[in-house]
């Protein structure tokens, strides 16, 4: 069993944790951009981690680009996939053994059941940004687990089971109070795929407690994976983050950007001729707004 207790830290610890799934996007860099302001301000660590879980989505050069495109803008990291640290390896891809001995400690407390539900289901795992996400699992493996175990536990996808959970209560620091209910937004969540990979909702909660992350900053569209991920952090008695979700930026429709649809990249900003400067610039002036997702409740 590894050693599953949370890297010391003197400082302030915030992280950016993009997938390397595409091409980072204006609203990516701004939000990179914001974090790293924020660690640099309050003279923080900076880790970069990069969340490779999904092989399909994995694209072979987007993390190369990703790190070049940062790294133009200015943003440096102080732990990273190139660089050492106390919390070593920042590819999601090399933890898997941590997610592993976390996962049994929550089989050990028979807080999971394995789940062979149809592969459309697999997809709400690897969407967890607003809008992509599926209806509340309704508990079909959970019953049937409690009469009959499934024999092919090498074929199924893992829940946890969040039969009598308490609403996820925490402080937004930019939206305020939120209140969730896991059963109206998601039910019991996937921890690892049917097919393998480990569930995004697993594997960054963990990665934050054990890196020792104190401030969570992301795009407000990973607002309702608080909820989940606090499950997990607090099921495991592990150190909770600050969290707070910055409002996405938007195209003159107002409609968010998305690596799945076509926005802007960094190359249209060099090309126009801009300095990492003035790039810094319109970046963080570029229009934004917040979805609010159904099941939060808004102080
Ligand atoms: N890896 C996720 C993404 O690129 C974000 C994870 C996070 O900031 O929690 O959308």
């Amino acid at each position: 069993m590894l050693d599953l207790s949370a890297v010391k830290r003197a400082r302030p610890v915030y992280r950016y944790a993009p997938s390397p799934t595409g091409r980072l996007h204006l609203g990516n860099l701004r939000t990179a951009l914001l974090v790293w302001q924020e660690c640099r301000n309050s003279r923080g660590i900076f880790i970069l981690r990069i969340e490779d879980l999904d092989p399909p989505r994995t694209l072979p050069d987007a993390e190369e680009k990703m790190i070049e495109d940062l790294r133009w803008l200015g943003i440096d990291w102080d732990e990273g996939p190139d660089k050492n640290g106390a919390a070593a390896p920042y590819h999601q891809s090399k933890r898997s053994e941590i997610y592993e001995s976390a996962m049994k400690l929550l089989q050990d407390r028979q807080l999971t059941f394995h789940c062979n539900c149809s592969r459309r289901k697999l997809r709400i795992a690897s969407a967890p940004h607003i809008g992509e996400e599926a209806p509340p699992y309704p508990g079909t493996c959970r019953n049937r687990e409690s009469r009959q175990p499934a024999d092919h536990h090498a074929d199924t996808a893992v829940r946890l089971n969040i039969t009598g959970f308490p609403p996820i209560e925490f402080m937004d620091h930019r939206l305020g109070f939120q209140c969730f209910e896991l059963k109206n937004l998601c039910g019991d969540f996937i921890i690892r795929r049917r097919d393998g990979p480990w569930a995004y909702q697993f594997a960054c909660a963990i990665d934050d407690a054990i890196m020792g992350v104190t401030h969570v900053i992301r795009g407000a569209d990973l607002l309702s994976s608080t909820p989940r991920q606090l499950a997990i952090i607090r099921l495991l008695q592990m150190q909770e983050p600050r969290y707070a979700h910055l409002p996405l930026v938007v195209d003159r429709q107002g409609r968010r950007m998305s690596k799945r649809i076509d926005s802007s990249s960094l190359d249209s900003l060099r090309n126009a001729g801009m300095n990492p400067e003035d790039a810094r610039q319109f970046i963080l002036d570029l229009p934004v707004s917040t979805p609010v997702p159904s099941g939060s409740i808004i102080h």
